[in-house]
């Protein structure tokens, strides 16, 4: 008699504090046959911790697909996988979607054990909408990648949520008040749930020299939010806004010049006059 299938479950760890370890995701990673992990060696620590003694299996999404599958038989096969990441949410800017798509359309129950999240902790303790919002992940790491995500999301209205690593958190903050605007309200949530944990909300201009300013807040762990745009207006430059302020401004002061341009190209005259100081 072919077995019943296996369950494949998706289980949440720490971001940080080890208390935060949910009951429900011991139990499941002690019972499960396998637990899988994108770092089966610092895996083995959080489990070593809680006496978890179930033997751990490789996980990436780049795992070529003889991998998966060899996971999929398993489920098939009626044994129980216990996904993790390194920490938090698996799938939440982590391994884990191409194994629960294989798995889903082989008919396998996917079962989700909720707990820490790193964004999550970060908006609801941020002060900014959260009604609405939209998690961007990690942005390109190469500064004109960089750019031009952040200028396709200059008319978001919505709150924005990125993960960012510690030498970059910098350089990123001072192109966000560039292209948002220098008024733009940021949060920095870094080092959540540990002993340094820092949650910092100001304009951008001011976030971003304050980060430059000392090197502790360019350490550790760390998610940005940015309030969305006010809406109306665009606060993306682009070349033609940058074209007429480069004319006005030879005859104009530079607040009339963003004024005008303002109105021509649509573009936020903040974000204008911010441009033509960086013109000099
Ligand atoms: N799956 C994880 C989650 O649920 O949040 C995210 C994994 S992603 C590879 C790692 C990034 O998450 C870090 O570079 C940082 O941006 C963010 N992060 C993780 N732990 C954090 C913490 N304790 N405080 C602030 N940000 C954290």
């Amino acid at each position: 008699m072919k077995p019943d299938k296996g369950r494949l479950y998706i289980v949440a760890t720490p971001i940080g504090n080890l208390g935060d370890m949910v009951p429900r995701a011991i139990e499941v990673l002690q019972s499960a046959d396998w637990v899988a992990a994108e770092d089966t060696r610092h895996s083995q620590r959080l489990l070593a911790h809680f006496n978890i003694n179930t033997p751990l299996v490789a996980y990436h999404d780049y795992s070529d697909d003889k991998r998966s599958g060899q996971l999929v038989t398993k489920l098939e096969a009626g044994e129980t996988i216990a996904l993790i990441s390194d920490a938090g949410t698996p799938l939440i800017s982590d391994p884990g979607y191409r194994l629960v798509r294989r798995a889903r359309a082989q008919g396998i129950t996917v079962v989700p054990i909720p707990g820490a999240c790193a964004f999550v902790a970060a908006l609801s303790s941020s002060g900014l909408p959260s009604d609405r919002f939209i998690f961007e992940g990690f942005l390109p790491a190469k500064s004109q990648g960089r750019k031009k995500v952040l200028e396709q999301l200059s008319g978001e209205t919505r709150t924005m949520i990125f993960y960012e690593a510690p030498h970059r958190v910098a350089d990123t903050l001072e192109a966000m008040s560039a292209i948002f605007g220098a008024e733009r309200e940021a949060v920095i949530a870094r080092e959540l749930s540990k002993a340094f944990e820092t949650i910092h909300l100001a304009p951008l201009v001011e976030l971003a020299a304050w980060v430059r300013a000392d090197g502790n807040q360019q350490r550790g762990e760390i998610v940005l939010l940015i309030r969305g745009s006010k809406g109306g207006q665009s606060t993306a430059l682009n070349a033609d806004a940058e074209r007429i302020m480069a004319l006005l401004l030879a005859e104009l002061k530079p607040r009339r010049a963003a004024a005008l341009a303002a109105q021509i190209t649509g573009v936020d005259k903040n974000v204008l006059y911010d441009w033509s100081l960086q013109q000099k």
